[in-house]
């Protein structure tokens, strides 16, 4: 007999993105606390959260400093939009606190509640400018297979998740999709360098094939995260960059994993040296603490949309709103006054790649790889073959249930399992998540 609460949860609340006839089945669980790098389940099982949440949670739980910050501003002022017309203190001073911590060329920031409807507004914000530029032909988004861009309807069909597409009837029109830089699963004989140049390659051929008067944008993330943290091979960032640079499209590059420190620089446009128009952003911006997400603009872009007046027909009832915008500004000056960015460049994330790497050797690790605060390791039966675990990519799931058995969160990508967490995680704590990984992997073999 299940507990009253697992019923009324089965009873009324819809889990996104699964399979809600197993979890009544199996039971939920119930996550009701969390300190540091830790959460903690309702019956006192404690978890190391290697995946801070869903990428998000950069600074830890239990800021009381972000507490204090969403408590100040719904005192003051919980919520105000006079059609648009009216900003308030919080939104206006966190535009201006990213716009300096963003690439030189980039000033503006367009503010949402989430990563997928900041997608649907470059969606909207790229066909504007062209309009006004007098192209209006360029019309075509290309998108990477096994991206993921969001949930809305624009954002999954900028995805390139075809789970996704099936369920829907996905991808929208004018959104095509090109070859992504997996080397493990889709390299074959070659080298990663020469892979990295052919995956980037196909994105040239694609803008041929659809015409360079009728592309619009290309949108990629710097690496993939939910994907499975495919790291591209060095050759592939150079490679995109020479060709966006031959052709006139708009380049948006989605951080909402990777900006605000995953990398260990504030940006991976930093990181990878590329100039995007528009940068998305969500997540680790307010460290998952209120929900925010927006739009980072170029010079380029705002010149033209912004241009010589007339409305921009897009909005969010809680675009820039003040309680998330106050969060946000206030998780940001934490992380600079910390020198969190810094520490996870010199120290932290060195540290975690070098240990990361230990689980290369294990059985069934057919490849470790990883940068900054993100981490991957492909399951497989085979080193040599590359012989997945277990049919369908079942291995996934196994390993990430013995995971939490063994008090660490990790997730499952399909075969491949994926970590990325807390930026504020300690050597110690790494230590502790690479022993329970090592665990997890005897356990799974
Ligand atoms: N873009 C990327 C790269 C993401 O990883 C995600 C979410 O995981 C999104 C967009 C969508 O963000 P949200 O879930 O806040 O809508």
């Amino acid at each position: 007999m299940k507990s009253e609460f697992q019923q009324k949860n089965t009873a009324h609340h819809f889990q996104p993105f699964s399979d809600n006839k197993e979890l009544a089945e199996k039971g939920i669980k119930l996550i009701s606390k969390a300190e540091g790098v830790y959460i903690y389940e309702d019956n006192g099982k404690k978890y190391l959260d290697g995946m801070a949440g869903l990428w998000c949670v950069n600074i830890g739980y239990g800021r009381k400093e972000l507490v204090e910050a969403a408590s100040q501003q719904m005192t003051e002022l919980p919520y105000y939009n006079l059609f648009f017309k009216t900003t308030t203190a919080p939104a206006t001073n966190l535009a201006a606190k990213i716009a300096s911590l963003a690439p030189a060329h980039m000033n503006k920031v367009f503010f949402t509640g989430s990563g997928s409807d900041a997608n649907d507004t470059n969606f909207r914000m790229v066909r504007r400018y062209w309009d006004l530029k007098g192209q209006p032909t360029k019309k075509t988004f290309i998108s990477r297979k096994n991206a993921y861009h969001g949930s809305t309807v624009a954002a999954a069909s900028l995805g390139g998740m075809g789970y996704m597409h099936e369920q829907g009837d996905l991808p929208i029109e004018g959104i095509v999709h090109v070859d992504q830089p997996y080397w493990f699963a889709e390299g074959g004989d070659l080298s990663q360098d020469e892979f990295g140049l052919k995956a980037a390659q196909s994105l040239e051929t694609k803008i041929l094939e659809v015409g360079e008067e009728n592309v619009a944008a290309f949108i990629a993330e710097p690496f993939q995260g939910a994907g499975g943290v495919i790291t591209p091979p060095d050759s592939y960032w150079p490679e995109i960059k020479r060709i966006l640079a031959k052709y006139d499209i708009l380049f948006i590059l989605d951080e909402v994993i990777s900006g605000f420190g995953r990398t260990g620089d504030w940006f991976a446009s930093e990181y990878f040296d590329l100039k995007p128009d528009m940068i998305t952003i969500a997540k680790g911006m307010s460290s998952g603490y209120l929900p925010i997400g927006g739009v980072i603009i170029s010079d380029k872009v705002a010149d033209v949309v912004i241009g010589e007046g007339a409305d921009f027909n897009h909005g969010y009832t809680y675009s820039g709103h003040p309680v998330a915008a106050a969060v946000a500004l206030k998780n940001i000056e934490i992380l600079e006054s910390e020198g969190i960015v810094e520490q996870v460049k010199a120290e932290t994330s060195p540290y975690l790649q070098k240990r990361w790497q230990e689980l290369a050797d294990h059985p069934i690790v057919g490849e470790a790889r990883g940068l900054g605060m993100v981490a991957a390791i492909e399951l497989v039966k085979n080193k040599a073959t590359k012989e997945r675990l277990a049919p369908n990519s079942a291995g996934g799931g196994v390993c990430r249930d013995y995971s939490m058995d063994n008090g660490l969160i990790m997730r499952s990508c399909g075969d491949i399992m994926v970590i990325s967490p807390p930026l504020v995680i300690t050597k110690a704590e790494i230590d502790e998540l690479i022993e329970k990984a090592k665990k997890t992997l005897d356990d799974t073999a």
